[in-house]
């Protein structure tokens, strides 16, 4: 019912060169999937030639950040018309290495995320936990307060579109991965949260991810999980072997 979603964040990897030989080494690896969308995520200064890279592949461009302005004194942001006239289609927003290092809030993630859908672009907003409140077992109170408030003044029908990344921080680039039952259950409490406040049509329409230290050996289990409908990976999307097997899962 729901379209499986693969999406590679580079994160701060890969020059102009490195990002398009991955990206051929990897359309010709992926080139028979039809049923899932395939999206990478490069830095801002590639996006231009992964864009033409990725020219008739089956491959989606994603970008990691945009700002809510259209324009003017924001130094160091990008705003939509920049990244729609590159050619870019979903945007990832609020991830949690931005929420810790870049003082990324949830009003941010709201904004970001507004601007976006206004400007076609489908956001990927990211929510996931620390490894204390985890531990102090308030993981869906932390994770629902981040969904409400990053998707606030949203319409059903569009955050029926987005895509919702859960990241649990403690299992982000660390080599841990959640199990796909701890995965699952995050993931359909946050399908709940969505239901109860936009209605049932958006929360079985809207995909959400998992994301942490996905790899090739751990993706199948999760994808087998009733509210998993894709992944949002780091590290392992950095080889086109290794993501091309997260995408054929
Ligand atoms: C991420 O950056 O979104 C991520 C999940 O990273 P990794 O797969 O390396 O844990």
């Amino acid at each position: 019912m729901r379209k499986p979603i693969i999406a590679g964040n580079w994160k701060m990897n890969n020059t102009i060169a490195e990002g398009t030989k991955l990206i051929k080494d990897l359309a010709a690896l992926v080139a028979d999937v039809t049923e899932v969308d395939i999206v990478v995520c490069p830095t801002a200064t590639a996006l231009e030639a992964v864009a033409n890279a990725c020219g008739n592949t089956k491959l989606h461009l994603g970008a990691q950040n945009v700002h809510w302005e259209q324009n003017g004194a924001f130094t160091g942001e990008i705003s939509t018309a920049m990244l729609k006239e590159l050619c870019v289609e979903y945007v990832i927003i609020g991830h949690s290495e931005r929420r810790e290092y870049f003082a990324e809030t949830d009003e941010t993630v709201n904004k970001r995320t507004k601007a976006a859908i206004a400007a076609g672009l489908i956001p990927i907003v990211c929510c996931g936990e620390t490894l204390e409140i985890r531990e102090a077992g308030t993981t869906n109170a932390f994770v629902g307060g981040q969904i409400k408030a990053g998707l606030a003044d949203l319409t059903a029908d569009q955050v029926a579109n987005i895509v919702i990344a859960y990241e649990p921080i403690w299992a982000i680039g660390t080599g841990k991965t959640a199990t796909s039952d701890q995965a699952n259950e995050v993931c359909a409490f946050i399908r709940q949260t969505v239901a109860e406040k936009f209605g049932k049509d958006a929360a079985n329409k809207v995909r959400i991810q998992y994301g942490g230290s996905v790899k090739p050996s751990t993706i199948a289990d999760l994808m087998s999980k009733s509210d998993v409908d894709g992944a949002l990976v780091g590290g392992a999307s950095l080889k086109a072997e290794d993501f091309s097997n997260i995408v054929k899962f």
